[in-house]
């Protein structure tokens, strides 16, 4: 099962909890020219991957135990079980990272889909006609995690070790500097630069505070939205009979504040479909049977539901709740120590529904790549406030995006929207209105929602005339049930 030698079993629920330690065993050496990457997700898989650029040796130390000869659940990556979108600007940078992995991953059995050509989408406005859109790369977490690890693991100066929980950060004699991190068993692992990509659970605060730094700000922005999801295997498409043919590659019934309730179905390897149904507060779908499949039947179109009503369940509903927008800003304070970055979650994690995480873990690998170059390893810890100011960048769109969507929503708790917010909020609704049908305004709005292009885009003099003199705010409530350009049968 697990992929290191020497590993040191993490536990199950105990792993996940960090227990101080009497005082950790000096580290062997002085890790000189050594980069330790806490976290074998998606952050910590492409930052690894960066450093191994610059500095001699990379470990990943991680506290699952990794599944190695096929795509496997861990405890670690709960949201594996949950649908998955990776976004064009997600896809390119990660084929800039690592050559040749789009076309390991859909080899696999993972999905380039252009959306919403493929891919039916019932915006809060109404269906996207099949307009130029963005492509998105859809397949199983699992499968993403066990590819772009056996993909990062090729690179010779990477170690990645699973059953090895990180506990907090080992201090340098100077006081102002990390100098390596403490492990679940009491040993220590030297280390020039300490990367915590840990995700969501991250304690980086903790570790800070132990060391005497100041704990972040912390923004937070919560919709109380909660996931349901569950693998099925759809019935086959009639062979004959084209007006019965599935021509669609998926589906996202999206919800809005007046239905708060919506649902997306992908493509899975294996022949397999992945539901995930959403809803926010009192909305939140079940996870049990048979509610999974008749709170199916209460979203906004029928679609959904009919895609699956027949199905054959390959598993049972999973429920996942913790959401919310949160932005640590390590990079406001006053004080850091050389020698640590924040990366990924840890750092900046989004209200999943929009599918930007790991689209910006990937960019922000890119940016640390960039603001690398031409640096040598020894002065990198020096540059670590400047590197995590840098990379946490990428998250700024993505934020912007996900937090202004999220308030359109009353309930949701986080500070609250200023009038520059607001005045977005209404024209974003008007850009989705003409998106839907517009390919003059479909390109722009999918190339800003995969991260592709800048929000700047959709603020062209050409795009906001054509925006603002054409379509009326979309208050009508009610939309087709199916897409006019995919009716039922
Ligand atoms: C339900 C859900 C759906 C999502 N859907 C999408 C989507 O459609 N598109 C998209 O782009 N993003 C999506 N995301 C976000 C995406 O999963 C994350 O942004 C992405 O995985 C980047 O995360 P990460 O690598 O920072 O952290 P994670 O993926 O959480 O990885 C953190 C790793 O650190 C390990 N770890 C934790 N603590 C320790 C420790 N003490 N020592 C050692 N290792 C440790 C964990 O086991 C784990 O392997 C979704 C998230 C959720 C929750």
């Amino acid at each position: 099962m697990d992929d290191t030698p020497d590993n040191h079993p993490a536990g199950s629920d105990d792993a996940h909890v960090d227990h101080p330690r009497t005082g950790p065993r000096e580290p062997v050496d002085d890790g000189a020219g050594h980069a330790v990457v806490l976290g074998a997700g998606l952050a910590g898989l492409l930052t690894a991957r960066v450093l191994a650029g610059h500095f001699a040796r990379v470990t990943v130390l991680e506290r699952d135990e990794l599944p190695d000869g096929r795509p496997g659940f861990r405890p670690g990556l709960p949201q594996s079980r949950h649908a998955h979108v990776l976004w064009s600007r997600g896809i390119e940078v990660m084929e800039r990272l690592l050559p040749g992995i789009t076309a390991e991953l859909t080899g696999a059995g993972a999905a380039l889909l252009e959306s919403p050509r493929d891919f039916l989408w019932l915006s809060p406005a109404d269906w996207f006609q099949p307009v130029p859109g963005a492509r998105m790369l859809v397949g199983s977490r699992e499968l993403l995690d066990w590819t772009l690890r056996r993909a990062v693991r090729r690179d010779p100066r990477i170690e990645i070790r699973g059953g090895l929980a990180v506990t907090g950060l080992v201090a340098a004699p100077d006081g102002r500097s990390v100098a390596g991190v403490t492990l679940r068993d009491g040993t220590a692992l030297a280390a020039r630069l300490v990367v915590d990509a840990t995700g969501r659970t991250s304690k980086a605060p903790a570790w800070l505070a132990a060391l005497g730094y100041p704990a972040p700000e912390v923004t937070r922005y919560d919709s109380h939205l909660g996931y349901s999801s569950r693998a099925y295997a759809l019935p086959e498409v009639p062979p004959a009979g084209a007006a019965a043919a599935r021509r669609w590659r998926g589906m996202y019934v999206q919800g809005r504040p007046d239905r708060p309730r919506g649902g997306v179905l992908v493509p899975l390897e294996d022949d397999r479909w992945l539901v995930t149904l959403l809803g926010n507060g009192e909305h939140v779908p079940p996870t049990r049977d048979p509610e999974f499949l008749e709170f199916a039947r209460t979203l906004r179109s029928p679609a959904l539901y009919e895609a699956i009503r027949d199905a054959e369940p390959l598993s049972e509903p999973t429920g996942f709740r913790a959401t919310a927008n949160e932005w640590r800003h390590y990079e406001r304070l006053d004080r850091w120590p050389e020698g640590l970055l924040v990366v990924g979650d840890a750092a900046c994690r989004f209200n999943p529904v929009y599918g930007h995480g790991m689209t910006v873990a990937a960019c922000a690998a890119h940016a640390l790549d960039e603001a690398l170059a031409g640096l040598p390893a020894h002065r990198v810890p020096a540059e670590s406030r400047a590197l995590q100011r840098r990379t946490v960048t990428a998250a700024a769109v993505a934020w912007q995006i996900a937090t202004s969507e999220d308030l359109r929503y009353p309930w949701t708790e986080g500070p609250r929207p200023d009038r520059a917010t607001r005045v977005l909020q209404r024209y974003m609704s008007r850009v989705m209105a003409g998106a839907n049908a517009d390919a003059a305004l479909s390109a722009p709005f999918f190339g800003v929602l995969s991260l592709s292009a800048p929000p700047a885009t959709l603020l062209a003099p050409g795009t906001v005339l054509r925006v603002l003199s054409k379509w009326r705010l979309p208050t009508a409530p009610d939309t087709p049930p199916y897409p006019p350009h995919h009716p039922p049968g």
